[in-house]
């Protein structure tokens, strides 16, 4: 059963059925406490995010309110360690979760999934990467900071790291400079796509420590919070997209900012060596886009019910051209949720090449898979189901902009499994 209307009371949210969860924890032997996790992520989905939704999409609204419930239930910190005061859950429970959120609201899961990207590249992700033990323990101290303000004050952290050209898909080294001063570094440049722009808290900014006469190295990235209220950060442009309009996605500038050292989200170099030595840290927009390929199924099999909510109870499901269309959107869901599932489970330091292919397929598959099946969705529901006053023309929209999203954009993903399957590291035809 699909929820439309906005603005639920408390009495009637209470009475709102849940969906079954998209990955069962019995059939995807998933332990209690990952359960738990993603069965909070699909209760504030369902009984409270999909009922906003529609109005954030409507308005290119930042999704605030669902912020609030997100840190009331500790979801803010859902990756950040138990010692921490997090909920310490690891790369697939968060990922299973942000499918569940983004069932219900996409524009939520994707902003969420820049937010809990500086906890978990900060957090279990750099644990597994080399650091000697003082800098160690300097990222220990520094991070607790970022966690404190998360879990105690409810921050919001973005990560904007897309500039318009070759660094965000992975090329070059970014244009956003950090030249290192005194106590910190002087921050310059220019972030396009920036999500959370103007209602994040810090801006976890992706950028090239660059020293007066060096050349910019990819190696240098930094990886910097830059509180959203510090001289001369500046958000600009207006912002009216196609889909995902709740992101507000729009230009952040850096003139002159200083930015003290402890406002690091990782160590120097540790950022260069996750993206060298963790791949699937690129993976975590897709989870988002498994949620609405979900969606877009749940939506037909209630329509073509005569179960959706606001629409008069006309069964449709009788056609045996609609079964098919059904058949098929469940073979594909099927298809993106088996090879998701297993690269969200092995993601980890360190990959043999057939899991970074399979991380690039699993990407691909849910990006296209997700508007492939919004589409036959469009179709098969027919006219009175695309009307604005129902969820599936959000979804169908939304999906569309999955394929979109660097460095592991529908076709980079093509680029590279065909590259890296045909050639060994190092080689070539000359
Ligand atoms: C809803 C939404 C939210 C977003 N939120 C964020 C965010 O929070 N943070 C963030 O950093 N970004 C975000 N993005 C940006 C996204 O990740 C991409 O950077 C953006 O869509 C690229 O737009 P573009 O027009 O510059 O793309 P393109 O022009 O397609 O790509 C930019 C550059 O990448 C290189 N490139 C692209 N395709 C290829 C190819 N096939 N082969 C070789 N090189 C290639 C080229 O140098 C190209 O000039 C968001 C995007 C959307 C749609």
């Amino acid at each position: 059963m699909m929820t439309m209307q906005a603005g639920k009371s408390a009495k009637a949210v209470d009475e709102i059925e849940l969906d079954a969860p998209i990955f069962d924890p019995n059939a995807f032997r998933l332990n209690d406490e990952q359960a738990a996790i993603i069965a909070t992520a699909r209760g504030l989905g369902r009984t409270v995010f999909a009922s906003r939704a529609a109005a954030y999409d409507r308005d290119a609204k930042f999704p605030t309110e669902n912020y609030r419930d997100l840190h009331r239930a500790g979801l803010l910190g859902i990756a950040i360690p138990k010692k921490h005061g997090g909920l310490g859950a690891d790369y697939q429970t968060y990922a299973i979760a942000a499918a569940e959120i983004g069932r219900y609201c996409g524009a939520t899961a994707l902003t969420w999934n820049m937010h809990v990207c500086s906890t978990l590249w900060s957090g279990p992700l750099a644990d597994d990467l080399d650091m000697d033990a003082s800098i160690r323990a300097d990222h220990e101290q520094r991070r607790a900071v970022h966690y404190r303000r998360i879990i105690e004050d409810g921050a919001i952290y973005s990560q904007p790291f897309s500039e318009g050209g070759a660094a965000a898909a992975g090329g070059v080294a970014f244009g956003t400079e950090a030249k290192p001063v005194k106590g910190g570094w002087i921050v310059n440049g220019k972030k396009i796509f920036a999500s959370l722009s103007g209602h994040a808290d810090y801006y976890g900014v992706l950028c090239t420590e660059i020293a007066e006469g060096e050349k910019a190295s990819r190696r240098n990235t930094l990886y910097l919070a830059l509180p959203a209220k510090t001289a001369g950060v500046s958000v600009v442009g207006d912002w009216d997209p196609l889909g995902m309009r709740g992101t507000v996605s729009r230009t952040l500038l850096f003139k002159d900012v200083f930015v003290p050292e402890d406002a690091a989200l990782m160590p120097r170099g540790v950022y260069f060596q996750a993206a060298m030595r963790w791949p699937h840290m690129f993976l975590t927009l897709s989870p988002t886009y498994v949620g609405l390929a979900q969606a877009a199924y749940d939506f037909t099999v209630s329509y073509l019910r005569g179960e959706v909510t606001g629409t008069p109870p006309v069964k449709r499901r009788m056609y045996p051209t609609k079964q098919i269309a059904v058949a098929q959107m469940q073979i594909k869901l099927e298809q993106i949720k088996a090879i998701w599932f297993q690269a969200v489970t092995e993601a980890r330091a360190n990959p043999t090449k057939e899991q970074v292919l399979r991380a690039y397929a699993a990407q691909y598959s849910a990006m296209e898979g997700a508007n492939e099946i919004a589409t036959l969705a469009i179709r098969t529901c027919g006219g009175q189901a695309m009307l604005k006053s129902l969820p599936l023309e959000r979804i169908y929209r939304d999906s569309r902009c999955g394929s979109l999203m660097l460095p592991w954009t529908a076709e980079l993903c093509l680029d590279r499994i065909g590259r890296e399957a045909l050639y060994e590291t190092g080689e070539s035809d000359d």
